[in-house]
């Protein structure tokens, strides 16, 4: 699959209903984009899978959304079963082109 399609298959966590994610697991993945320190737009992205955790009871559902909640934002891949966890960083990096117009 590329990269355009699994793009287009994510959606806001806070717009899936418990419903979509019921009886099913889903991979935990946290995605950290290192940005750059003059135009704040992505350097690169590491992404880690962290856990898998299955969803059967609201309760899974609403812990889900408590831990989501600590993040900059939150997207779902329903169909691929995974949960992606956005945060970012300043490694003290910039773009080279940024560079140019320091
Ligand atoms: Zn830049």
């Amino acid at each position: 699959m590329n990269n355009e399609t699994e793009k287009f298959l994510k959606r806001g966590l806070s717009t899936v209903k418990f419903e979509e994610l019921k009886d099913k697991s889903f991979e935990l993945i946290l995605v950290v984009e290192m940005l750059c320190e003059v135009c704040e737009k992505p350097l690169s992205v590491k992404e880690k899978f962290l856990r898998k955790i299955p969803i059967s009871i609201k309760e899974d559902y609403e812990n889900l959304l408590t831990r989501a909640a600590a993040h900059d934002r939150a997207e779902a891949d329903v169909e691929n079963g995974k949960i992606y966890f956005y945060d970012h960083d300043f490694p003290g990096d910039v773009h080279p082109e940024c560079l140019e117009k320091l």
